[in-house]
């Protein structure tokens, strides 16, 4: 038996986690999950969402402040979080994987 609903959400904080978890009598295999953190779509900081924002809204390429939407940006893309040139919101940026992570035991 096999289904979405013998599926365990895990959270590990630190960079280390076990392969395998004991539940009851149940050993359990862990699974990595990449998550995107929760990640404020008008100022591009992590850790709280758009309706509940209180700072300068940013571009999310260019990282300017309070001055133009990123569908208007014609400016290089830079990261604010990195000081990278890639835009705020990309994959390529180092504080998309934070250390803790979300894993999944089936
Ligand atoms: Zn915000
Ligand atoms: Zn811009
Ligand atoms: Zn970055």
């Amino acid at each position: 038996m096999r289904n979405s609903s013998n599926m365990v959400f895990l959270t590990f904080f630190g960079f280390t986690f076990p392969d395998r978890v004991n539940i009851g009598p149940i050993n359990l295999r862990v699974r990595r999950f990449i998550s995107h953190p929760l990640q404020c779509l008008s100022c591009y900081s992590y850790g709280h969402g758009k309706s509940s924002c209180k700072e300068a809204s940013q571009c999310g390429n260019c990282s300017a402040l309070d001055s133009h939407p990123e569908e208007h940006c014609n400016a290089a893309a830079y990261c604010f979080h990195c000081r990278d040139a890639h835009q705020v919101r990309s994959r390529q940026c180092p504080n998309v994987s934070p250390g803790a992570g979300y894993f999944t035991a089936c």
